[in-house]
């Protein structure tokens, strides 16, 4: 393993980095490390990311090169989105995230500090540490239950129609790379999430006895900024709350912010968390927050009328609203057109919250 690395490059300051964690956050930070010319080492058990992942297709160009994914138009409520998807081929975006300049360390990290990991294999010190181990602090849940067919279907982003009574939940339908079909009832935000058995028969109860391989997803959606004066191990990904608190997206931010991440090392630890959630991003949190409050009050019946309505909403206050992690104002507008194209029962909702 390395040794302590911080060395004067040029006139850049190039630092020894320590990224625990090899999910789309680590990986998507790792690479942007080591084409910044730092030298990192990649903490990771594991070498695959077995979730199905989904961005924005325009926000899949923040990807490296040689990264594949499969186009999609998708419907939302009843009627097709004006934005594309993209589902992802993880292999793919692994490999592409893969450098000479990455140390890969097959191990856990049992402890971290700011210029240490103590792992099962041993201790690595260096300039940096990222702590990209993904979310666990939160409390609100977004589950869901997916099976794998063979067959083609329409695709889905959201459908809201109930299958049965019972709390809301809505169908995830997209198709993967290798051509066939995930579909999923998900039920987006609850505290505690609803249980997979819960789900399971809902999406048998909407789409008939569905069989295939299984994919099961949990994980908190209110995982909150780390404080301003944070100290340790920079938190990155889901880890350090880039889960987008209404929808449970994460994956495109973290590839938007790893260049932003790894530009500003040379200029130290403040200054990293300060890019990481400048006041912007965490305004835009708060507002955020809001937003999962008033989804977290809403019957089934108004999950239906409420996505209806935003999916109508033009295609930049859609924009602002899912990807814009900075848009103070984007944000704000398009909470405000939500409201106004609301009726006066959600209105009440979204006040309340
Ligand atoms: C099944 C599923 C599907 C999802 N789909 C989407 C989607 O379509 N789009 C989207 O934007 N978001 C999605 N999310 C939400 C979120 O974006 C993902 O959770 C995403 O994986 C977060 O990336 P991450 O790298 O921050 O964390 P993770 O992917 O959770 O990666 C953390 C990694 O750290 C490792 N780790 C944990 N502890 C240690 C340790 N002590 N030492 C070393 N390594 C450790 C873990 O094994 C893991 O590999 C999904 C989540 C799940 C669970």
């Amino acid at each position: 393993m390395r040794e302590t690395l911080v060395v004067v490059w040029w006139d850049r300051l190039v630092v020894g980095v320590v990224v625990v964690g090899g999910g789309p956050a680590g990986w998507a930070l790792a690479r942007a490390c080591a084409r910044r010319g730092h030298a990192v080492t990649l903490v990771a058990p594991g070498h695959r990311w077995h979730a199905t992942y989904g961005v924005w297709a325009d926000e899949a160009r923040l990807l490296p090169p040689g990264s594949r994914w499969v186009t999609t138009r998708v419907r939302g409520g009843g009627r097709v989105l004006p934005r594309e998807y993209a589902v992802l081929d993880n292999d793919s975006v692994l490999a592409a995230c893969a450098s000479p300049g990455i140390e890969v360390v097959r191990a856990r990290a049992t402890a971290m500090t700011a210029g240490s990991a103590t792992l099962t294999t041993g201790e690595v010190r260096h300039g940096m540490v990222f702590d990209a181990t993904g979310a666990r602090r939160g409390e609100v849940e977004q589950t869901a239950y997916g099976v794998i067919v063979p067959e083609p279907r329409e695709a889905v982003f959201m459908d809201w129609r109930q299958p049965t009574d019972g709390p809301a939940t809505f169908l995830y339908a997209i198709p993967l790379p290798d051509g066939r079909m995930l579909l999923e009832e998900t039920s987006l935000a609850r505290e505690p999430g609803l249980g997979f058995d819960e789900l399971r028969d809902r999406l048998h109860a909407r789409l008939g006895e569905v069989t295939g391989p299984v994919e099961r997803v949990r994980f908190p959606v209110d995982v909150p900024p780390p404080p301003r004066r944070a100290r340790g191990p920079i938190r990155f990904g889901a880890a350090a709350g880039l889960v987008h608190p209404a929808t449970g997206f994460s994956v495109a931010d973290a590839f938007r912010l790893a260049p932003v991440v790894a530009d500003t090392i040379g200029r130290g630890q403040r200054a990293v968390r300060r890019v990481i959630w400048p006041w912007r991003a965490r305004l835009v949190y708060q507002l955020r927050m809001r937003g999962l409050a008033t989804l977290l009050s809403l019957t089934a019946t108004e999950h239906e009328e409420f996505f209806d309505l935003f999916f109508a909403l033009p295609v930049r206050h859609q924009r602002a609203y899912l990807s814009g992690r900075t848009d103070v104002l984007g944000t704000v507008a398009a909470m405000t057109a939500l409201f106004r194209a609301a009726p006066a029962h959600l209105r009440r909702k979204m006040i309340a919250s």
